[in-house]
């Protein structure tokens, strides 16, 4: 059986994986950027080219929040992942079957949410360039053009912060602002919030993330001072589900779930323990953008609202998460996908379009961008750009 259908493959006309290939690229950014868990001066993006027999290659991106400050996944780690094990796995495979081709990954590779995901967006980016389709519509179809999103004014300072809050509403950039709390005292952080707030009124949404760095009672005391505040939403105060649970409803103020939510089966059981009011979707938690539609799909079920959350990816991650969430039936919350209005330089042929407080998400095939393989390549630490093969 196997020698009558082994020719009938060899002959079948679907353009296979012939290579992959990454590399890492520093770009600094327009200012420190403090989280409670880092202070993150420069970014680096990991990205992934896959080249196909047909002549189609298809491009990803893996990124991190200051290196290993955010997970267990660092830009250099998923380098070595993807060089190592995933590319092997790829070699010789059918680039039109990304499923079987990400389930043949998922088989030998444990974890790695993060590199899954630069990889799936390549796939998904060839796939549509081969077939004159955005990623969009390869995920079932887009349902939104454009995406509302947020700034987070992460200076530090509060004088600053308004001062970069009232030039993003005049530029007519943002007015939906996050602040980065959490490395101060509770007390100093609500003060910072709530003159930001007041200086804003009503022309902007004030909403705050505290990568959970308070204790459950500095929650309870913060989210009661901060819905006081005129603040909307408070992302991951704890760090643990079962807290954010015993902390959901208790104050007029939205809860968000974002790094307890690290892919569907996480999704499920936040939903189950009625654990959030939002979820913070990021394609690169979730292990791909297949997986960020499952985790959206759980969310639409439970009842729980939908923000499209970033890793601070540069262009090709932002692009591949705009794609994603142009196709969910609920956003309710918006998006936070600046992440390339944070680093000073570019790296695609063509900026992103950011007018109007939203992102257009781009028309064209795959996902609709073309990365500046000059200056790439100036900018690259190692890898493909310059060793060119
Ligand atoms: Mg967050």
């Amino acid at each position: 059986m196997n020698q009558i259908l082994t020719p009938a493959r060899s002959l079948s006309a679907a353009p296979v994986i012939e290579r992959v290939e990454t590399v890492l690229v520093d770009l600094p950014t327009i200012r420190p950027h403090k989280l409670s868990v880092a202070t993150m001066n420069g970014q680096t993006l990991m990205l992934v080219k896959i080249h196909c027999s047909d002549g189609v290659t298809g491009i990803g991106e893996g990124t991190t929040i200051g290196g290993l400050a955010y997970g267990a996944e660092s830009p250099e780690g998923m380098k070595l992942a993807v060089d190592t094990y995933f590319a092997p796995l790829l070699a010789g495979q059918d680039a039109t079957r990304i499923a079987p081709a990400m389930d043949r990954i998922g088989k030998m590779v444990k974890d790695n949410r993060f590199a899954k995901c630069a990889v799936e967006t390549a796939l998904l980016d060839a796939q549509g360039k081969r077939l004159g389709l955005p990623v969009s519509e390869l995920l079932g179809g887009r349902r939104r053009e454009r995406l509302p999103v947020a700034w987070t004014l992460a200076s530090g300072d509060t004088g600053r912060d308004i001062d970069e809050a009232e030039r993003m509403l005049d530029l007519r950039r943002h007015r939906i602002f996050k602040l980065k709390i959490g490395a101060r005292p509770v007390a100093e952080d609500v003060a910072h919030v709530a003159a930001i707030k007041r200086a804003l009124g009503e022309r902007a949404a004030v909403r705050v993330d505290v990568n959970m760095a308070w204790s459950e009672t500095d929650a309870a005391r913060g989210m009661a001072a901060l819905a006081d505040a005129g603040c909307e939403l408070v992302e991951q105060p704890v760090g643990s589900a079962a807290a954010l649970g015993r902390l959901v409803r208790r104050f007029p103020v939205a809860l968000m779930a974002d790094e307890s939510l690290t892919g569907p089966e996480s999704a499920f059981a936040i939903a189950r323990d009625n654990a959030a009011d939002v979820f913070a979707i990021k394609i690169e938690q979730s292990g791909g953008l297949t997986g960020a539609q499952r985790v959206a799909a759980i969310a639409d079920a439970a009842g729980i609202g939908l923000y499209g959350g970033t890793m601070l990816e540069g262009g090709v991650g932002t692009i591949a998460s705009a794609q994603v969430f142009a196709t969910f039936a609920n956003l309710q919350w918006g998006t936070e996908l600046f992440g390339p209005l944070l680093l000073t330089e570019e790296i695609l042929r063509t900026p992103l379009d950011y007018s109007d407080f939203e992102l257009t998400v781009p028309s064209g095939p795959g996902l609709g961008i073309e990365l500046d393989d000059e200056r790439v390549r100036f900018f690259a630490r190692d890898g493909f750009a310059r060793k060119p093969r």
